[in-house]
């Protein structure tokens, strides 16, 4: 990794002054800095202005209202979501997916905002500047192929969030603040482009101040990932699936996937609410995983693995949560 270059930084003390700032050309947002900064070292960017949100008040802090919802802040950093007895209580598979993020030091400075909003990844990206000069750079930054596809019509580098999926099976909203005071609430989903180098929906000047969740009564949730190191590592693959059940029937059922695709993704399973658990659900769901998601060459891990993980965590997390019993991460 290189130093650092010289870089303006400001430290807004309001949510207005830094979508003032962020509406700048060339201004990127600065959470905990641990995803942001180690690509900038790489050469992966070159913001002329960062915006440390780390100042405005309560830009961290998390509330649960008279219905029951709660509201995080896009400031609240992991360790603490991992660690706060009313996510652990209310919302327990965002607390273990909080939990499971990189290591404990990242956790640490590491915030939702920052997590959420991360960069997507691939081998040919993820590299020093040297060694994508050697191959002619690709289409996320500098280069006009893409390696993995090279069809060229848009970036295939992947999202690995691990937070994203367990919000989106809760039911997440995302808050969304902009220039001249704009504000809106939109569903999580609808942060992210399935596409490598635009990966957001946020325009300039526009930034992440929280995230919504209604009461989870009645579902019940969990988030599972693979990875190459246990104790600081992206997830391969990684799915959360929330499940209600009354009886013998499946009453409700939410699986998203995460490092498969550009984007999080809610896989399509209504088709499947209405039945029991059995094996033939098991494998249809297993079936439906595979078929939405698209693993390509983005990690050193062969797509083949990753595929099966994807699917065996799915339908392994499904059926705990069915019998009742907490999945095991
Ligand atoms: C060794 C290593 C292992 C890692 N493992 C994992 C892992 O297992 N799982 C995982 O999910 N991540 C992992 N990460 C990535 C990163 O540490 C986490 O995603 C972290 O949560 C990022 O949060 P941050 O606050 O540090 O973000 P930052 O680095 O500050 O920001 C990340 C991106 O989000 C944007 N951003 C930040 N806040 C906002 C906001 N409020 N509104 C709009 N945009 C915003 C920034 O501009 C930047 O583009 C790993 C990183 C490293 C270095």
């Amino acid at each position: 990794m290189n130093a650092l270059a010289s870089i303006s930084l400001q430290r807004p003390a309001s949510l207005d002054e830094a979508a003032r700032l962020l509406a700048q050309d060339g201004a990127c947002a600065l959470g905990g800095g641990t995803d942001l900064l180690p690509n900038l070292r790489r050469g992966l960017g070159e913001p002329g202005l960062l915006v440390d949100l780390g100042g405005i008040p309560d830009f961290g802090a998390c509330a649960i209202d008279a219905d029951g919802a709660l509201r995080i802040g896009a400031g609240m950093t992991l360790a603490a979501i991992a660690a706060d007895a009313r996510i652990r209580a209310g919302w327990p598979a965002l607390a273990t997916a909080a939990g499971l993020v990189a290591g404990p030091t990242h956790r640490l400075s590491a915030t939702l905002g920052g997590n959420l909003c991360q960069d997507t990844r691939c081998v040919f990206y993820n590299q020093s500047d040297w060694w994508r000069s050697g191959n002619g750079y690709c289409l996320k930054y500098r280069g006009d192929t893409c390696h993995v596809v090279v069809k060229n019509d848009r970036c295939y580098a992947t999202y690995h969030g691990d937070v994203a999926p367990a919000l989106m099976v809760l039911g997440a909203e995302a808050e969304i603040a902009g220039p001249d005071g704009g504000g809106r609430c939109i569903p999580l989903a609808d942060l992210f482009v399935e596409d490598g180098a635009r990966r957001l929906t946020l325009a300039a000047g526009e930034l992440l101040v929280a995230v919504h969740l209604p009461p989870a009564a009645g579902w019940r949730a969990d988030y599972a990932k693979a990875r190459v190191r246990d104790a600081v590592d992206f997830p391969l693959a990684g799915v959360a699936v929330a499940l209600r059940r009354e009886g013998e029937r499946l009453t409700g059922l939410r699986v998203a996937i995460t490092g498969t695709n550009s984007a999080p993704l809610q896989v399509s399973v209504d088709d499947f609410v209405g039945q029991p658990w059995s094996a033939e659900l098991a494998a249809a769901l297993g079936e439906a995983v595979r078929k939405q998601s698209n693993v390509l060459q983005t990690t050193v891990a062969a797509v083949k693995y990753r595929r099966r993980v994807l699917v065996r965590l799915t339908q392994h997390l499904a059926a705990t949560l069915w019998a009742g019993v907490p999945a095991a991460a």
